[in-house]
């Protein structure tokens, strides 16, 4: 079991008008390669800062500090310059976020925006790019892929957004996916074809895949790891197996019998 990503010691403090919100505090966790990480917890308690710091889309400031490390590829993320996370941001780790729009752009076409990063990071243009598009839509099961090449994301359905968002992702072929509550928008049945999807994607790309939920059930489905966050704390780190079998914490408890 080879880790490809290792948290230490993350803490997370937002402060404003003297006053300071601990959304992560000193969690610790890794993953691994080809395997699925899932952190579940309940709105506030921290998933999604600490998504937004691995891909170093949020950073230190005055009202924010970052502290501890996220190491990948030996190397602390959180110490690259952004020439450095170019290289690694779309390329080796991709994220997906519950709302598709937040990452597509409603003024372009679908096969512009997959394009644009098989460009910035594979030098792929013209026709090879083409190419690669319909079968980067094909993967995700989007239904007659070369129909879809001049639509527009408002033309599509939500399953369908969420679809090309996930192509979009895996363009570069990531070592790391993070799934940030990438169901919670969409209606029961579109969500389960949607796990399924990325449940598949992760087997035969050989991709880990960190995914961040509320929704319990959704663990059960796809995580091989699961960790439990509360108020920005990690309370229980287990196999997803040993999570619903032995709960330990009272919080991990709750969550379980509230489902
Ligand atoms: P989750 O994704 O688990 O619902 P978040 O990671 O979004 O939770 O937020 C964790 C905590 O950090 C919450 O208490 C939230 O209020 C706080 N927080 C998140 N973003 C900001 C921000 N930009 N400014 C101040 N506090 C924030
Ligand atoms: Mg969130």
């Amino acid at each position: 079991m080879q880790t490809l990503l290792e948290i230490k010691d993350l803490s997370i403090t937002f402060e404003f008008n003297n006053q300071s919100v601990n959304a992560v505090k000193k969690s610790n966790f890794k993953i691994v390669r080809g395997e699925c990480f899932a952190i579940v917890g309940e709105s506030g308690s921290g998933k999604s800062v600490t998504a937004l710091t691995i891909m170093r889309l949020i950073r230190s400031n005055s009202q924010l500090k970052i502290s501890g490390s996220v190491i990948f590829e030996k190397k602390n993320l959180l110490n690259l310059d952004e020439s450095n996370l170019q290289k690694i941001r779309g390329k080796k780790i991709s994220m997906i976020f519950q709302e598709p729009m937040t990452s597509l752009n409603p003024l372009h076409v679908i096969e512009k925006q997959i394009s644009e990063t098989l460009a910035l990071h594979s030098g792929l243009t013209g026709r090879e790019a083409r190419r690669k598009c319909i079968e980067l839509l094909e993967l995700v099961g989007l239904q007659k892929p070369e129909t879809r090449l001049q639509s527009y994301p408002h033309q599509l359905s939500g399953g369908q957004r969420q679809r090309v968002m996930i192509a979009a992702a895996l363009a570069n072929k990531p070592d790391l996916l993070i799934a940030d509550e990438p169901t919670t928008a969409l209606d029961v049945t579109v969500q389960a074809q949607i796990l399924e999807l990325l449940k598949d994607l992760k087997k035969e790309l050989g991709m880990a895949l960190l995914l961040i939920t509320h929704d319990l059930s959704v663990v059960k489905k796809i995580a091989d790891e699961v960790c439990v966050m509360s108020a920005g704390q990690i309370v229980e780190s287990k196999p997803v197996d040993k999570l619903f079998s032995s709960p330990e914490h009272p919080y991990t408890r709750k969550l379980i019998g509230s489902e």
